[in-house]
């Protein structure tokens, strides 16, 4: 069995009550409509929000396309932005547990890493505001006596920007001070069931010096809220993470007025083990790939695509370690898998593995959901014996369920791994290099770990292949991501006449 840590019943706990932001402003919905959010490991009542209709969008647009049009912003030095977002990063670290906590309570994700989340996040916007002030274009003194090129960077316009529920906070940083160092402006709309945290960084933001204007945050469904933000010809560009299914409609929406997109969507990534791989340090790593975030995670590794020869080795020592990890209260220090986002989504991982159970899986460990008394949880799940064309082994469960697959020789590995539509990330286990670096360029990902897996950093490009997104964040050119490329031809001295005969 697992380790069960039972949900304390939030006694007394007072609702947050939010408004959202509109050209510097807080303000409520045109029609007054509020959503509630409960927290899904407790059952109470945490927030309260504003729910914006098609109005309230369309002048969050207004203010962020006015503000691009003829506001400060876009037109200041890139240093000054620079240093505004460096302030608002000290100010996210300084309310950082108050964000943790509304992380927390509104997903269901463990206090202890929405505490690490946030600290990603911060250095995240120094990030940044570092690269804001280099960002440049490039000249042309090779052209000819008669010609100097330019190259120019300028910020795209206006962003909209959606992001999902499972990591509220850092996957608005991924986005939007890049959006800011560019000079773009902004209408960000938060997942509904989790938009507390980037409500707060709306208040951090105007403290810190943003105009007004410059940052929109509107809190609704995405089918009122976030459809507009995609289809208005006044927005530039939208920047999506999100569901693979929504992330299509977006580009379709998008396409009517061409804009750009930038899109983080869903993921089923391989863990590949070979028999020569550390298996201590594998295990451990499986468990985590598996089970972090209740794995509801774009990242989560719920493929292990391991040697024939060491499969019984590593299932059964892997199910030896699920069973020490803690499931329970979010806010416990000492939780590592909270509770489920919502009921629905609880009924789909289930359906998803007695599914997989019907058609020929074995479940090793776990397998059903857990009654803790309060809220909802899936028991850390294994299930072995899984074959490559169930829909376990295909589709984004979100949850934390490990499907188990076998190979046997380095080509079969890859094949595995590259069969389904996904391609966000991978990790590979060898003491051999070859090995790795043969997987390595064979799997069809955006990230591929090697004895390790979901590390980041700042400085490293994070987005998928194929179904898993378009674009990259994160890394040096995450910032030019939100800008234009504009040539300037200058021609010097007299130029010769079109009409003059040769
Ligand atoms: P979702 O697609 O249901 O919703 C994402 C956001 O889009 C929410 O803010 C939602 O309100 C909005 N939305 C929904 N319908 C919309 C529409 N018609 N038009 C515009 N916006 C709309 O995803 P989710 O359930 O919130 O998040 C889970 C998904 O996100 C998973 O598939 C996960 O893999 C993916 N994800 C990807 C990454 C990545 O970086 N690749 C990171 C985290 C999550």
């Amino acid at each position: 069995m697992t380790v069960l840590v039972r949900p304390q019943a939030l006694a007394d706990f007072k609702p947050r009550e939010f408004q959202m932001l509109i050209d510097g402003r807080w303000t409520n919905g045109a029609e007054g409509r509020i959503i509630e959010r409960r927290s899904p490991a407790h059952g109470t009542v945490v927030s309260r929000y504003q729910a914006a209709t098609g109005a309230d969008v369309e002048r969050a647009i207004q203010a962020a396309r006015h503000a691009f049009d003829k506001g400060a912003w876009p037109r200041m030095k890139g240093a000054e932005r620079s240093n505004i977002l460096l302030k608002a990063a000290d100010m996210i670290a300084a309310r950082a547990e108050e964000l943790a906590f509304l992380d927390s309570i509104e997903s269901g994700k463990p206090i202890s890493q929405a505490r690490a989340e946030l600290a990603g996040a911060v250095d995240i916007w120094r990030y940044a505001a570092a690269l804001g002030r280099d960002l440049h274009g490039e000249s042309y003194n090779t052209l000819g006596e008669g010609t100097l090129g330019v190259v120019l960077r300028e910020a795209i316009g206006v962003i909209s920007i959606i992001t999902p529920w499972n990591f509220p906070f850092l996957i608005v940083s991924q986005k939007l001070p890049f959006a800011l160092a560019a000079g773009c402006t902004t209408v960000v709309k938060p997942s509904e069931l989790t938009s507390g945290s980037t409500l707060v960084l709306g208040e951090i933001l105007m403290e810190a010096g943003v105009p007004s204007g410059v940052v929109n945050i509107v809190v609704g469904t995405g089918a009122e809220a976030g459809t507009p933000m995609t289809e208005h010809p006044d927005v530039d560009m939208v920047s999506f993470t999100g569901s693979t299914t929504i992330g299509k409609l977006t580009m379709a929406n998008a396409a009517r007025t061409l804009k750009k997109v930038s899109l983080e969507l869903g993921g089923k990534n391989p863990q590949i083990i070979f028999p020569d791989a550390n298996l201590d340090e594998f295990v451990d790593a499986a468990v985590f790939g598996a089970y972090f975030n209740a794995g509801e995670c774009c990242n989560a590794g719920s493929r292990l695509i391991v040697h024939n020869s060491i499969a019984e080795e590593v299932v059964s020592r892997i199910a030896e370690l699920s069973k020490k990890v803690r499931v329970g209260d979010p806010l416990d220090p000492g939780t590592q898998v909270g509770a489920i986002i919502t009921p629905e989504h609880l009924a789909k991982i289930d359906n998803y593995v007695r599914n997989a159970a019907g058609d020929g899986a074995d479940i090793v460990h776990g397998g059903a959901p857990l009654d803790l008394g309060l809220g909802q949880f899936m028991a850390p799940t294994i299930l072995s014996g899984v074959k490559r064309d169930m829909a376990v082994a295909r589709e984004e469960v979100f949850g934390p369920v490990l499907s188990v697959l076998t190979f046997d020789t380095i080509e079969n590995a890859v094949d595995i791994a590259n069969s389904i539509d996904y391609g966000l990330s991978a990790g590979v286990w060898s003491r051999d290099m070859d090995t790795c670096l043969q997987v390595g360029r064979g799997v069809r990902a955006g990230t591929v770990w090697m004895n390790t897996f979901m590390d980041g950093a700042s400085e490293l490009p994070f987005g998928g292949y194929r179904q898993s997104g378009l674009g990259r964040e994160l890394g040096r050119h995450a910032v030019e991501d939100y800008t234009e490329t504009k040539t300037l031809n200058i021609h010097m001295g007299p130029r010769t006449a079109w009409w003059m005969p040769r």
